[in-house]
């Protein structure tokens, strides 16, 4: 077996003494207020061996990585159902643009931009007893973390500042490709993005994308088939308008959010996940794109 300790902290000791050329993201307010000197990696094999350097147990918020539970929990309740109103292109555009929008007549790119997601918050707000509550439950039992929470302050600041989704909402909401209240669905997004958790956490609620749907606690969360096909989209759309690069770069599927972090992962072997908040001016974490570079370079682990 590979030295993975020794790869991740000379990973983390190099890009330590690197210009971090990335910026904390300040259109959510209560995310600005992060310090960008927080950096860490977690690595947890298949095999159930983890590895940790830094701020790994440091909670953060997921933001945009969100979307992949909410997607795998549509996913696995309403089955292909759910392609009717979401495609899985790539969109070859920042997270929150509206124009591909109106010109597609409400159908989203993919359910990883923000259009897409807020579609599929639809559709579990639709589904859900108890939508936020049974969302949690989900990413907990994912995690096996009955811990992990919602950051309320992070929802609020969003709700106070996410003009853009509420054109977004509304723009679905026009075409008839929302069933529920635009403020209904929107306070669930908030939510799910608000949700805080640390490194360790998220490699261990993606070991499921990882492990043919297996989640960490040994319980079947999604058929291997569906996690198949979920990696396929974070493969070619989970990284915004960079997707292309980082399958140049790191080769792995995964999915960044604005707060920093990034998970990626090497189905059947293991699960990566990176936190460093400032980001490059595609919204992907500056020191997280470089540290998963070095670690699928020196690794040999791109799926490529
Ligand atoms: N909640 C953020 C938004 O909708 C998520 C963006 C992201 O992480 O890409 O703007």
């Amino acid at each position: 077996m590979q030295d993975y300790q020794k790869i991740l902290n000379n990973i983390h000791k190099t890009l330590s003494q690197v210009e971090n050329k990335g910026e904390v993201a300040n259109y959510i307010p209560e995310l600005a207020k992060v310090s960008k000197d927080k950096f860490a990696i977690y690595l947890n094999t298949i095999n159930a061996n983890n590895f940790e350097v830094g701020d790994a147990e440091t909670a953060f918020s997921i933001q945009s990585i969100s979307k992949v539970f909410s997607l795998a929990m549509a996913f696995a309740n309403q089955g292909n159902k759910l392609w009717e109103r979401v495609d899985v292109e790539p969109s070859g555009n920042p997270f929150n643009y509206l124009s591909l929008l109106e010109r597609e007549k409400g159908i989203p790119r993919n359910p990883l931009i923000n259009s897409g997601s807020i579609v599929i918050a639809d559709c579990l707000v639709s589904s859900l007893e108890n939508p936020k509550e049974d969302f949690l439950q989900f990413v907990r039992d994912l995690a096996n973390d009955q811990s992990i929470d919602f950051d309320k302050k992070v929802a609020e600041s969003e709700h106070k500042t996410g003009f853009r989704n509420y054109a977004i909402a509304n723009l679905l909401k026009s075409f008839g490709n929302l069933e529920n209240e635009v403020e209904t669905v929107l306070d669930f997004y908030f939510h799910q993005c608000s949700i805080a958790m640390n490194c360790k956490q998220l490699s261990n609620a993606f070991f499921a994308f990882a492990n043919q749907g297996i989640c960490m606690g040994g319980n079947a969360c999604l058929t291997a088939t569906q996690a198949k096909r979920i990696n396929a989209i974070m493969l070619t759309c989970g990284f915004y308008d960079e997707a292309g690069e980082f399958a140049f770069e790191v080769g792995l599927p995964g999915k960044s959010g604005v707060g920093g972090g990034i998970v990626a992962l090497l189905p059947n072997e293991f699960v990566i996940t990176t936190w460093s908040p400032g980001l490059n001016d595609k919204g992907n974490s500056y020191l997280g794109m470089k540290a998963l570079e070095q670690f699928t370079t020196q690794t040999k682990s791109s799926i490529f």
